[in-house]
């Protein structure tokens, strides 16, 4: 039998956990002896309402399976108010599992800047208020797991989401810098792209695809990511029915539009270099923002020597 991944002493916020992937991964981080902080403002898909009902119907499963949990209404935009409710009720935070999210689908030409800011507000100014409220707590224990949540929509793009996709890969350019600063603290920072039945996808998805995607097939996932025995840090998991997979971000070997030094470039240069630009067949993946720098130089030196 292989050793149980635990969380006992661990406490763990997660937002948005009254209903669908939240609430899967609250029940599980609850059930591995975490302390749960289960924030949800119980509103409606698009951002509507309020009501602690969602929240507290969470906690109440929680403890009825044994295990410890506290409700907290407040909207993460707020996230201040989430961390401080960790820290008094069980006086530490540990990991944060940014959650909640809405829709406020349009085509591109009808979006209002309401649609815009609202949909900024819940899922990157969100992240950004909840995890730095917990991050001193994090530096100074030298411990911290954070979850970001982007979609498809944003990796890949969609019909009716521009506001929704710029969010979502707003986050995963959150979580590349916080993977950064976080690392030599042993603070991870990660993004889950999940795949699930939930009122945000009920009336998006095929039925009979509806019901195998089932939330509770990715909350192993992100419970793992947290996990102390986790080294993954800065990774992008998509997420579904039971499947993972890493994605990252490729660029093509390229092509140096000048011949010497003293060359311009025009349109045209890029025009009929534009095959060797774009060719993929020897992409990869820059590990970090010196090394994306650093073969620009390396292209700069070599023209330099030729000339
Ligand atoms: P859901 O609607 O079932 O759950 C989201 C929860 O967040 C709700 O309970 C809602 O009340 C809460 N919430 C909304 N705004 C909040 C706020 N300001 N403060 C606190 N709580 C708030 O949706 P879900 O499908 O479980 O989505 C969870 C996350 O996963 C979202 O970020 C969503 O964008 C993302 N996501 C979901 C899918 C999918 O297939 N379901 C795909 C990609 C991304």
């Amino acid at each position: 039998m292989p050793e149980e991944l635990r969380f006992d002493g661990r406490v763990v916020i997660v937002t948005g956990a009254g209903a669908g992937l939240g609430r899967a991964y609250a029940l599980l981080f609850g059930s591995r002896g975490a302390s749960i902080v289960v924030n949800d403002l119980g509103g409606g898909r698009h951002g509507d309402g309020s009501s602690s009902s969602v929240a507290d119907s969470v906690v109440k499963e929680i403890r009825q399976n044994g295990g410890k949990a506290v409700a907290n209404y407040d909207s993460v935009v707020e996230g201040h108010k989430i961390v401080d409710t960790a820290i008094k009720t069980f006086g530490r935070i540990d990991i944060v599992v940014n959650n909640a999210g809405i829709l406020r689908d349009k085509s591109f030409a009808k979006i209002s800047d309401q649609d815009w800011d609202l949909i900024h507000n819940v899922h990157v100014k969100g992240a950004f208020k909840t995890t730095q409220a917990a991050w001193p707590y994090f530096k100074k224990q030298k411990y911290g797991r954070v979850i970001v949540t982007s979609s498809n929509s944003g990796l890949y793009g969609n019909f009716g989401q521009a506001n929704y996709s710029a969010a979502k890969m707003g986050l995963v350019g959150f979580a590349n810098t916080l993977a950064i600063e976080g690392n030599s603290s042993n603070i991870y920072t990660n993004v889950i792209v999940p795949t699930a039945a939930s009122r945000l996808t009920e009336d998006i998805l095929p039925p009979d695809f509806f019901k195998e995607l089932k939330p509770e097939l990715i909350a192993p996932v992100v419970a793992w990511l947290c996990h102390e025995n986790c080294s993954e840090n800065g990774s992008i998991i998509e997420a579904a029915v039971g499947w993972a997979g890493k994605c990252h971000l490729i660029r093509s070997a390229g092509c140096n539009l000048r011949k010497k030094m003293s060359d311009a470039v025009t349109p045209e240069d890029a025009r009929d270099n534009w095959a060797a630009v774009t060719d993929m067949t020897k992409a990869k993946r820059c590990e970090s923002i010196q090394e994306a720098s650093m073969e620009v130089f390396e292209v700069l030196k070599e023209l330099q020597e030729n000339s």
